[in-house]
């Protein structure tokens, strides 16, 4: 009776007394499991009724803690014990949920280090995040970059003391008595609202008390590799006119490399930021004067997109697109048609009024293509129609989520829309991939992730289309990409409501993911906007209907490739490909000659006559990150050669200005990156 059985992961069970833990359990199977263990998950093998069953008695509260991130039971405090037949798994750092306990746990030992020496402070809450943790205070003080380094100091020591962290539960009176006589304002509010049953889940790190589900890891020893990053300012409760509180995030991973690796990677993220590169290479603003999230496209920024969208649009007409422009602003009306005045709004700018007439600026492209493909019957040879355009859309994002060209207001999409019919929709989505993959490899990326998502075809009623509908194109979305060998993750259930899609994240220079490409399905615009065709039977159909973008939009895509290159575009995409440096004013004539039979050859070239010493004028030139120096001098004047100094490999040495000329020519049409 006073036995239960633990079903471990290879299938093992065990028989062990009613109240065992998961820490004696790991400690039975080998000392050194017991010593990497961080936390277990269980997963009753009964009902779920028999857990809320125990749960309300009060025998295992910590069951009821947090869910594990696969959905199979629940992670809980190694020391907890289990009172009932369950399967366990004993997480160490080899499984990637175990993490985040540690990282909570660290949340812990900051607030305990604050309290130690900042005893007055405020407590908000502190969970842990993507790279870490961070915790929410409130200290009249601003927190100094001195105080966090004497904060993690402090941490370090808690550490090392190895101090348990242990779950205590109180009836919820005491519980809200205790922070109230501590002065916690913010936490008797959380325990007031959040706690739900009768006895409260805390949890202490020595002196510190924390108001927590759970669970941790057993105490302070395990975290080694940590480091407080910042301070920032927090709403309590992330809402404005609540107050004001000092976040301080810190950074946390299993071991000192891992940590190492991801500061490098921050740092390598600091250097590339497109923003500061954006200033330094003179290639966009965003101005104040004329509001947040717009972007100016400087003459050198200019250029790059004159050079992108011009290879871009060639590519469309060679692939059987056709070009297409569409108005700013359009009758609020066709908006309500298309459903966005409803479901979108609160992504759009306000509508304007003219000769009392609301107009909508355009979130979105394609009420315009589809109004330029309804202009007229279509029969079924003409089909697919495929219409694009750079498609300048505004947007009504948060001030607080715009950052630099990655999220704004106002951006062109290149956005296209295909019109097809049932049976040719596999060789469309074929092509579009194509298309995605041939703009991945001329802007110089390899490496990509792709995602299919579907619907949740349990919930059919929370979508446009018939199943019919779904199940077509998302085995067309499926079966393109098995043909084409290219792997994929599905995602039920994360499609939006009108039609599954393709959507492809590349991996740029330092590992990061970017979303750019999205080939996504609408079975809601055809039948809000009545499409049809004239099928070879003289009936009339409904096309399906494509949206598909590839950068997604030119000024975010502009942004990647900013950091990619970390501002050293490959010279096809340069601005300025070749700049001509004269040793002195004596050999100005001579580099005028080189720099015009540059430009006379079709390339971007700049003369710098400025009376400068060389020195500083290749240190300019490699601060542009120009690709090429030319460097003329009385030898080169009198050979009619040139000395070639590489942006990214140093000097070349000297060429007759010829065979450069030709190099050149041969990597910008290959587009060399
Ligand atoms: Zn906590
Ligand atoms: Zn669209």
């Amino acid at each position: 009776m006073d036995t239960i059985h633990i079903t471990m992961p290879d299938g093992a069970v065990r028989e062990v007394p009613l109240g065992t833990t998961a820490a004696e359990i790991a400690q039975q199977i080998s000392p050194r499991l017991a010593k990497e263990a961080l936390v277990a998950r269980i997963a009753p093998i009964h009902t779920q009724a028999a857990v809320a069953a125990s749960a309300a008695a009060g025998a295992a509260p910590e069951a009821r803690m947090t869910s594990a991130a696969n959905g199979e039971g629940l992670l809980v405090d190694l020391r907890a014990p289990i009172d009932q037949d369950v399967k366990l798994s004993i997480l160490t750092p080899k499984d990637p949920e175990a993490i985040q306990v540690l990282r909570h746990s660290a949340a812990h030992l900051l607030a305990a280090a604050v309290l130690e020496l900042f005893p007055h402070v405020k407590l908000g809450i502190g969970p842990p995040i993507d790279t870490g943790f961070f915790y929410d205070f409130v200290r009249d003080e601003p927190f100094t970059p001195e105080d966090l380094e004497r904060i993690e100091k402090k941490m370090r020591e808690l550490a090392a003391q190895d101090i348990p962290n242990e779950r205590k539960m109180l009836p919820k009176p005491e519980a809200l008595e205790l922070y109230r006589k501590w002065d916690q304002g913010f936490k008797c509010e959380l325990v007031e609202e959040r706690a739900i049953e009768p006895m409260v889940s805390f949890y202490t790190t020595g002196k510190f008390i924390d108001f927590c589900r759970g669970p941790h890891i057993p105490s302070t020893g395990r975290i080694r590799a940590f480091k407080l990053m910042s301070v920032a300012g927090a709403y309590w409760k992330g809402q404005e006119g609540n107050p004001q509180m000092q976040r301080i995030y810190g950074a946390c991973f299993y071991t000192q490399q891992e940590l190492d690796e991801y500061l490098h990677r921050l740092e390598e993220a600091k250097r590339r930021d497109h923003r500061r590169l954006g200033q330094e290479l003179d290639l966009f603003s965003v101005q104040e004067e004329a509001g947040p999230g717009l972007i100016f496209w400087h003459p050198k920024g200019g250029l790059v997109r004159k050079i992108m969208e011009d290879w871009l649009r060639d590519e469309l007409l060679r692939r059987g697109y056709d070009l297409v422009y569409t108005p700013h602003i359009m009758r609020l009306e066709l908006w309500k048609t298309s459903g966005h005045a409803n479901f979108y709004r609160e992504n759009m700018f306000g509508p304007v009024e003219v000769e009392k007439d609301d107009y909508q600026l355009k979130p979105m492209n394609c009420p315009g293509h589809i109004l330029i493909y309804k202009s007229r019957l279509r029969s079924y040879r003409e089909l697919p129609v495929r219409l694009a355009e750079l498609g300048t859309v505004y947007r009504y994002e948060r001030s607080g989520v715009l950052h630099g060209l990655l999220r704004v207001r106002g951006f062109t999409q290149d956005d296209a829309h295909i019109f097809c019919m049932p049976e040719q929709i596999e060789a469309e989505i074929e092509a579009c991939m194509d298309f995605a993959f041939a703009v991945m490899k001329t802007f110089g990326f390899s490496q990509y992730v792709v995602e299919l998502s579907d619907w949740d075809a349990k919930h059919p009623e929370n979508y446009a289309g018939s199943a019919e509908d779904w199940s077509r194109s998302t085995r067309a979305l499926e079966s393109t990409l098995n043909r084409l060998n290219i792997p994929f993750k599905r995602m039920e259930g994360e499609a939006a409501f009108y039609g599954p899609k393709i959507d492809v994240k590349l991996i740029d220079a330092i590992g990061r993911p970017w979303q750019l490409t999205t080939v996504q399905f609408d079975f809601n615009l055809p039948g809000r906007f009545g499409l049809e065709y004239v099928g070879e039977d003289g009936n009339r159909h409904q096309p399906l209907m494509v949206h598909r973008a590839l950068w997604g939009s030119v000024e975010r895509f502009f942004g990647i490739l900013i950091e990619h290159y970390a501002g050293a575009f490959p010279v096809w995409l340069a601005p300025v490909q070749a700049e001509v440096l004269p040793l002195s004013e004596k050999f100005a004539e001579y580099g005028k000659k080189v720099a015009s039979a540059l430009k006379d050859a079709g390339f971007r070239a700049h003369l710098d006559d400025r009376n400068e010493k060389l020195q500083a004028k290749i240190r300019d030139a490699q601060m542009l990150k120009i690709p090429y120096m030319l460097i003329v001098g009385g030898k080169e004047a009198e050979a009619g050669t040139v000395s070639v100094r590489q942006q990214s490999k140093g000097d070349l040495g000297p060429r007759p200005l010829a065979d450069f000329l030709s190099d050149l020519r041969k990597q910008v049409d290959s587009r060399a990156v």
